[in-house]
């Protein structure tokens, strides 16, 4: 079968490769994939990014996909060929504390399909019965790859109180920053979503497509444009999506008092701030990491819903051209492409 394989451990040993079918154990379905999204850390692992050492090729990239049950294993009565399903991308131990209670993305022993184990970016996939969600009718589930980082919003946002007519500032508008607004928004919010001059390719546009009000803050300096947007009130929540520690420490600047950070970016440097400033003002400090059960079903149900316009965010690719998807998306002008075997 074809498959995107990270051949080797240099930056760039990756491509479209011949490997055996995939063959399902007593537990586990085989799936045709429909669609795989490319995600910030397949594109980690395709250049070998400082912090991705412990991916270890040959493993075939993926973790945001879904499609159809082909075949299922002996002890798998839950699901039978022909049923769509979502892949659950984090997959916890099972048997843990915070796997039993359901936090399967704090357990110790996670591990990440796609990066840990052979992934979604091929013909078929196999994965265990434990980290499959059924797919409502009528969903395409191409289309459904984006469930994996639409439940990563989902559960960001589930880490703080949206209450309605919220001032929200997204900084960072890439698919988790923009999808956290999508949900965030659905309660009545005003969200300004701040990018720089290289989201002009792809993501600022896409975040106006979504009905969001933009800034180029290489244009309008971040302070004015936080000013300019609420007219003149401080915003109450700041959703961090950039992964730049200069947006980290102007949201803690800029927030309004008793204001909620929400932290979902990946940072490659630290940073220090002078704690007295949030204690003055009150900040809550929230971090979110992937997702759980949970918020795939609640993604699902916004799917199902059409709840958010999630064709304005996805770009779709021909299996047989993810390397000129990588690229694309390397070059920013993409900003969710999903891979069609
Ligand atoms: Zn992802
Ligand atoms: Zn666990």
């Amino acid at each position: 079968m074809k498959a995107f394989v990270k051949y080797g451990k240099n930056p760039y040993e990756a491509g479209l490769c011949e490997i055996p079918a995939a063959e399902p154990g007593s537990e586990d379905v085989l799936l045709r994939v429909a669609g795989c999204g490319i995600c910030g850390s397949d594109l980690h692992a395709y250049r070998a990014s400082y912090g991705y050492e412990w991916v270890q090729p040959p493993v075939t990239l993926g973790h945001e996909f879904a499609g159809t049950i082909e075949a299922v294993g002996s002890a798998v009565s839950e699901f039978g060929a022909g049923d769509a399903v979502v892949v659950i991308g984090i997959q916890g131990c099972g048997i843990c504390r915070y796997c039993r209670s359901g936090d399967t993305n704090r357990c110790y022993d996670r591990k990440v399909i796609g990066l840990d184990m052979n992934g979604g970016m091929a013909t078929h996939a196999v994965v265990n019965r434990r980290h499959l969600i059924r797919l409502a009718q009528g969903i395409d589930p191409a289309l459904a790859a984006i469930v994996e980082p639409l439940s990563v919003a989902v559960h960001g946002l589930s880490r703080v109180e949206v209450r309605p007519a919220l001032k929200i500032v997204v900084t960072g508008p890439g698919p988790i920053g923009l999808l956290c607004a999508a949900v965030a928004a659905r309660s009545g919010a005003e969200v300004l979503i701040c990018g720089t001059s290289a989201d002009e390719g792809a993501r600022l546009p896409a975040a106006r497509r979504l009905g969001f009000a933009t800034v180029n803050t290489d244009q309008v300096a971040l302070p004015e444009a936080v000013a300019g947007h609420c007219a003149g009130e401080p915003p109450d929540l700041w959703i961090e999506a950039s992964g730049a520690t200069a947006a980290l420490e102007a949201s803690i600047r800029l927030l309004g008092r008793g204001g909620n950070l929400l932290v979902v970016g990946m940072y490659a440097k630290e940073f220090t701030f002078f704690p007295s400033t949030a204690v003055r003002a009150e900040l809550r400090f929230s971090f979110a990491y992937a997702s759980t059960y949970r918020d795939y079903r609640m993604a699902i149900e916004l799917l199902r819903t059409n709840a958010i316009d999630l064709r304005a965010l996805a770009q779709f690719y021909p299996l047989d051209r993810a390397e000129e998807a990588f690229r694309e998306a390397e070059a920013g002008r993409t900003l969710k492409p999903i891979l069609v075997p």
